[in-house]
């Protein structure tokens, strides 16, 4: 049935400034602390891994920061992005929800990263840096910030978590095709990387020792710098641009969301997309649920622990507080790469704690096959991170029918799954697993935490 409902902006609506939550928060989030003094970091000691600019922007309270020209006309390829009606999952359904979703897989890599790996590359070139290191797990950050490498002029340097290198051979090719430098990680180019192959030759590594290899590579070697595609409030700033047009889009359609949903990896495009929402509930007062949907075979948000604790595996990151799983738990290998990490962005951790989000936690299997649901009523084929926010709005849809009551649902479908269709060959097979997490096996993450965590 052709009834496609599509709300598209001209390219002169994409976002003059990223929206910046740090203005708006009722109580700032606690300090990130130098794991040697137990003292607040400052900037000179993020200078090594970061561009001055990107420090500011760490630490802003700002509300608005302007999204500089080069970067904008970068966005110019794939923004602003459309926001559908999900009119053919409604139907499936037989809910009286309505259904919106703002769709980021129309960038050249696929997902919502390209708005931070654009930004990043422009104020790396700007000052100088000739190269980036930085990890990846299943692929879309690392091709995301080898097409922002390619653009700007910067070398670029991938360790990509071994497991995901060996069977996504894709997204290396991608990343390889940009000029981008692509690693399985550990690898023997690091003192991390070695560390632990003496250890286990066979390791299939983790996004945390991904980060270690990334990280001690820009921190010795003063043209390189380092550039993560999560976590980090300059990250999660320059995401919110999909927020910001969305709510542009949502007056277009006579509309605004009760409920608006994101899948949570390390958070940012959850935060792009309901920050700005959030602002305005935290100034006006609009009432605005908002779900985190997460796997429960990476439950940082609904099992993990509010604590500081290290970014990485080898410790050589500042502590955050965030929650977490604790610096060594490596989950299973779920097809959701993207949302295998062991914490959660401090600021998105820092909302959950004021009780202005909820998290729920989903198993693969469910996901998948929410995914596919989605795939056969609306025609694109999710990535497996955001099946977890299809597999939350169908919940949540699906309470709306019981109720009889009709709420607007927005959620971000943040990347396409055409790099993963292993995962979906799998799923059709009925080979998918979905292994319980013991409650054993994160208490011997916690055990873990650094001392700090107690006080
Ligand atoms: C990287 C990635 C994620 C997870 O990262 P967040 O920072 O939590 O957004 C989710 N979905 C896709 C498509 C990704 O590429």
């Amino acid at each position: 049935m052709s009834d496609t409902v599509k709300y598209v902006l001209a390219e002169d609506r994409i976002p003059k400034a990223w929206y910046n939550i740090a203005a708006d928060l009722p109580q700032p989030p606690p300090p990130v602390l130098h794991p040697g003094t137990g003292q607040p970091v400052g900037p000179d000691d993020l200078a090594p891994l970061f561009p001055m600019a990107l420090i500011g922007q760490e630490v802003s309270t700002e509300r608005e920061i302007e999204i500089p020209g080069p970067v904008r006309d970068v966005y110019r390829l794939w923004r602003p992005t459309p926001l559908y009606r999900a009119r053919g999952l409604e139907r499936a359904l037989e809910t009286p929800a309505k259904i919106y979703y703002k769709y980021e897989g129309v960038s050249p890599a696929g997902s919502h990263k390209p708005n931070t790996s654009v930004a990043q590359a422009f104020y790396n070139k700007e000052e100088g840096t000739a190269r980036l290191a930085t990890e990846t797990g299943a692929g879309q950050w690392g091709s995301a910030l080898a097409f922002a490498g390619a653009l700007f002029g910067l070398e670029i340097d991938v360790y990509m978590v071994r497991v995901s290198f060996e069977q996504k051979p894709y997204r290396k090719a991608l990343m390889e095709a940009y000029g981008a430098r692509c690693v399985a990680s550990p690898s023997e180019e690091t003192a991390t990387g070695r560390a632990i192959l003496a250890k286990d030759p066979t390791s299939t590594g983790s996004l945390g020792i991904a980060i270690s290899e990334a990280v001690e590579v820009a921190a010795q070697n003063d043209d390189t710098k380092y550039s993560l595609g999560s976590v980090l409030n300059h990250v999660l700033l320059h995401q919110t641009v999909i927020g910001r047009e969305a709510i542009e889009q949502m007056e277009i359609a006579g509309d605004y969301p009760d409920i608006v949903v994101g899948c949570t990896g390390g958070g940012s495009n959850f935060a792009g997309s309901v920050f700005p929402f959030l602002g305005r509930q935290l100034r006006d007062g609009q009432n605005v649920r908002i779900i985190a949907a997460e796997p429960a075979a990476c439950p940082s948000l609904t099992r993990g622990r509010y604590a500081y604790d290290f970014g990485d595996t080898s410790h050589l990151t500042p502590l955050v507080k965030m929650h977490t799983l604790g610096s060594q738990f490596v989950p299973s290998g779920i097809h959701a790469g993207g949302l295998r990490y062991h914490g959660m962005s401090p600021m998105v951790s820092h909302l959950k704690e004021l009780g202005l989000i909820e998290a729920r936690a989903y198993r693969q299997g469910e996901c998948f096959a929410a995914g596919v649901q989605f795939a056969k009523a609306e025609g694109i084929v999710p990535a497996p991170e955001p099946m977890h926010a299809v597999k939350a709005v169908i919940d949540e849809a699906l309470v709306c029918k019981e109720e009889g009551v009709a709420r607007t649902i927005l959620f971000n479908l943040c990347g396409h799954g055409h790099f993963d269709m292993q995962a979906y060959t799998d799923y059709l097979a009925g080979t998918l697993v979905d292994e319980e997490l013991a409650d054993s096996v994160l208490a011997e993450g916690f055990a873990g935490l650094p001392p700090i965590a107690a006080q």
